[in-house]
Order: C-alpha cells, then structure tokens, then sequence
C-alpha cells in the first residue's frame, strides 16, 4: 500500500529525501512539506508545500490529516502538537524522541543518565550559575541556547571573566546551559538508523572539519585508529539502544587528546555529514530514512569507497543572487539546493568527490583544493 508522506521542513534535507522517494513510487505516493518560505528546495523537485511556520500549529494538524507518516528534517518542530496529532498520522521519530533530543540539556541528561560520555554541562538559571560553572570547569567554557540552535548559532565560548555577561546577555532570556570545552583531537559521527521493527544499522565513522562553527568538510571514513572507530561504533550503538524512535539519526562525538569517545550532540533526522552516502554507499542516508520509517529492511551501508563531502557555503562579503556554481570533473557530484538568495555561510550545495579509483583520501584531498577556486560563492552580476 503506498503512503503519504509529510515532512517538516523543506529545505536540502526534505529536498533530499523527497528524491529519494520518488525511487520509491510503489511505497511513498506524495510527499508534502510544511516550510515558511515559498517554493522551498523540497517544492522544487515535486513535494507539494504548506507555507507555514515549523511550529505552527494548525498547519501542523493539516499536515497530520493529509499524510499517513510524519516525519522532519528539522528539530524544531513542536514536540507537544505532534504528539496530539499522532491519532492522525505515524510520528517517526516519535514525540517523545523528539522531546528529549531538541533541548540540549534534556539531551545530555538523558545521556549520561544512560552511562553514554558527555562533556560536562550545568544547567543555567541566572549569571550567578554561568561565573559558579566557570568555577568548576575553568576557562574557556560554551554557553549555549537549549533549543533552536543549529550551526553552532547557539554557542557562545567564554574565554576570560570579562566575557561573562556579554555572553549571558547574547541570549536575552533564551533557556540556556553551560558546557565543559572539549580540547578535542577531532569531530567524527555516526549516522544511524532504526527501522520501525527495531533493526539497526550504523555507516562507517567520518571525520566532520568545522570552519566558523559549521561543517565545512566531512571525510569517509575518519582518519583515525582502528580502536578509536570501534570505541565511537559502540557508543553509538549504545545510544541507539536507548533513544526510542525509527529512522536516521545523526550523532556528533568529540574524539579527546587521550583518544576518548564524548558525545556533541545527536540529531535526530538525516544529518549533513552523512552526504557522502548519496555516491559512496549502496543505500543513502535519504533511502534509509524511508526504509526506516516505512518499516522495510534497512539497505547496505557499507562504505564502497573513500569520499570527501565538500559544503558549499554562502560567502561571507555579500547577501544576494549568486553567479552557478559549475564543476565539470569526473567523479565529483554536485548537489545545489536551488536556493535563489545566498547569505553569508548559508548552505547553498555540497560537493562529493568520490574515489572511485580506490583513490586514496590524501589523493582526494588534493582533488578539492584544485577545485577550491570553482566552490566560491560570487554575486551575480
Ligand atoms: P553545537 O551546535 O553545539 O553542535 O556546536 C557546534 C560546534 O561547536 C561543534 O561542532 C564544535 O566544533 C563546537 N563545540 C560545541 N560544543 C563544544 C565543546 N563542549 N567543546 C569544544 N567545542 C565545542
């Protein structure tokens, strides 16, 4: 029986998914997307849209009347409305999965609770708890918003006692908590997926490069140690085991200077360092969302060759119509998200160069500085 599928949000990762679903005429008929801004990227390669605000919610109750399954692309939506429409429609992930990963500090609770490594964190009532914590954790430290924080937008890093209150006041009454900082050798994750009958598979470990506080690089597989990569699978795997809720999730860890595995963060959608999957893996990220929700068995997630994933981002100079990015080169894809309005470091496409010749990631590596150039975001004249 074929279902209708409704996302919140439609950005690159509605976009994404909804491609992925049109290889799957026989089990998704429609997708439709709940997004703020007019013919978003998802719109663009055929789901139909409701323009409305993530949280809105009677366009939250429409969605949930028109689709057979929920899901999003975004955490933001309201945990509390979805579970009040899960009479009309299958939430994957659930509510309550949601409830929990959206808040940072509900987060990082729920996971030490469970034994999984965290750095440490308190949380924030008034400027009086941020300069106790910087007591206990010493300098630097990161304030950071509990909610609606993505592209490390949220993070404020304390360096010096003078820095407290204009970093508290950064935040004008947001819901806050105070974290550790994680001196860390490197950023890597695992995106993982459950499908609704409890199977579980996880792709290889990759290494994410961060410019600005967003990810810039991602590198399959990481650049590091056969027991770092089993240490980081296990935690995962851990994590998955007591997360509740069917489909990808991403998980963010820290790899320490004594090669400890903590976790960053977890996402709990399709997430932007597992790009590389739509060339280096039999089944993507997207795909296996769909498998996930829809209760099929998940697909192959073996790593079939060494891929880098590029983000191309809006430049810093400038906000406005952008010149196309073109890159004509074997073996590098290009995925723009059709967005008409660059701004600032505004993700605006990806690129995946793919070893198909069992290239090596140094060789890669050479591959996208020569292509470096190309990737620049420039006005449109
Ligand atoms: P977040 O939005 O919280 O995932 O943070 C965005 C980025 O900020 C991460 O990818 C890290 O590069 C950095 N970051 C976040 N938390 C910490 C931490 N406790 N220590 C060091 N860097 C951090």
């Amino acid at each position: 029986m074929t279902k209708i599928l409704g996302i919140i949000g439609g950005g690159q990762l509605g976009m994404m998914i909804a491609e992925a679903a049109k290889d799957m005429p026989e089990t998704v008929s429609k997708i439709i997307v709940l997004d703020p801004t007019k013919n978003c990227p998802a719109a663009q390669v055929g789901a139909e849209q409701i323009v409305a605000d993530f949280k809105d919610r009677d366009a939250i109750i429409e969605l949930s009347e028109k689709s057979d399954i929920i899901t999003y692309e975004i955490e933001s939506g309201d945990s509390n409305v979805l579970k009040s429409v899960e009479k009309n429609a299958e939430i994957n992930p659930s509510p309550e999965t949601l409830h929990i990963i959206q808040d940072k500090f509900l987060q990082k609770t729920f996971l030490k609770e469970h034994g999984i490594p965290v750095p440490e964190f308190i949380e924030i009532s008034n400027i009086q708890d941020v300069k106790e914590g910087l007591k206990k954790f010493g300098y630097p430290a990161l304030l950071k918003a509990r909610r609606d924080a993505y592209d490390g937008r949220g993070n404020f890093k304390i360096d010096s006692e003078e820095m407290i209150q204009t970093a508290y006041d950064y935040f004008e009454g947001q819901k806050l908590m105070l974290e550790k900082f994680v001196p860390f050798k490197m950023e890597v994750s695992v995106i993982a997926a459950r499908n609704t009958k409890g199977q579980i598979k996880t792709y290889p470990l990759v290494e994410n490069i961060h410019e600005d506080n967003i990810l810039r690089q991602t590198i399959a597989p990481a650049r590091v140690s056969q027991e770092i990569t089993k240490n980081a699978e296990i935690i995962a795997s851990q994590t998955m085991d007591v997360l509740k809720g069917a489909g990808v999730f991403g998980i963010e860890m820290f790899v320490t200077q004594n090669d400890q595995i903590v976790i960053n963060e977890i996402a709990p959608r399709v997430h932007n360092s597992g790009h590389h999957s739509l060339q280096s893996s039999k089944t993507s990220q997207f795909k296996q969302h769909l498998l996930a929700i829809l209760g099929l068995d998940l697909g192959d997630t073996k790593l079939i060759h060494n891929t880098i994933m590029y983000n191309i981002l809006g430049s810093k100079g400038f906000e406005g119509k952008y010149q196309p990015i073109k890159i004509e080169n074997n073996n590098i894809f290009l995925k723009m998200y059709g967005k008409e309005i660059s701004k600032p470091l505004r993700k605006l496409g990806h690129l995946n160069i793919v070893g198909t010749n069992d290239e090596s990631i140094d060789q890669l590596l050479e591959k996208l500085e020569s292509i470096k150039e190309k990737t620049i975001v420039k006005q449109s004249n």
